[in-house]
């Protein structure tokens, strides 16, 4: 029998392997794909998006209500992962700041993203200038 810590670890690598699939896409793709197709975006746009609060159970909550129907929740996800890292707050990709962050650390042992490569070209291309 499995503790509730052992669960959740569980829950958030199946996370952090489901997000393997977009690890190649450039950030400003996943961005263009976000705002296209992002169920906030047109919620803000149109005044009738929910106010957050910070409080943990009530951004959980926030997260599953404005998030459920959206078509890019992993797209959504790991672009915060990948430009906000730790220092996420609110709500993104359908989860709560709180699961993000203890979901960031199973993410980065999946390994390389696309924007780790961009910023490896630029420090080869920075050392290329010396
Ligand atoms: S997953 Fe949530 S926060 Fe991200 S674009 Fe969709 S509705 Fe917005």
């Amino acid at each position: 029998m499995s503790t509730p810590n052992q669960d959740c670890d569980r829950w958030l690598v199946g996370i952090a392997w489901r997000l393997d699939r977009l690890r190649w896409i450039p950030d400003e793709a996943l961005t263009h794909i976000v705002l296209e197709q992002g169920e906030c975006v047109s919620a803000y746009t149109n005044g009738e998006a929910p106010t957050l609060t910070g409080r943990d159970a009530t951004d959980r909550e926030l997260a599953a209500q404005l998030c459920a129907t959206c078509p890019v929740q992993d797209e959504c996800l790991e672009l915060e992962l990948r430009t906000a890292g730790e220092r996420t707050f609110g709500v993104w990709g359908a989860l709560a700041e709180d699961d993000r962050r203890a979901l960031y650390p199973h993410w980065r042992q999946r390994g390389e993203r696309a924007t780790d490569l961009v910023d490896l070209c630029e420090d080869v291309e920075e050392g290329e200038g010396q």
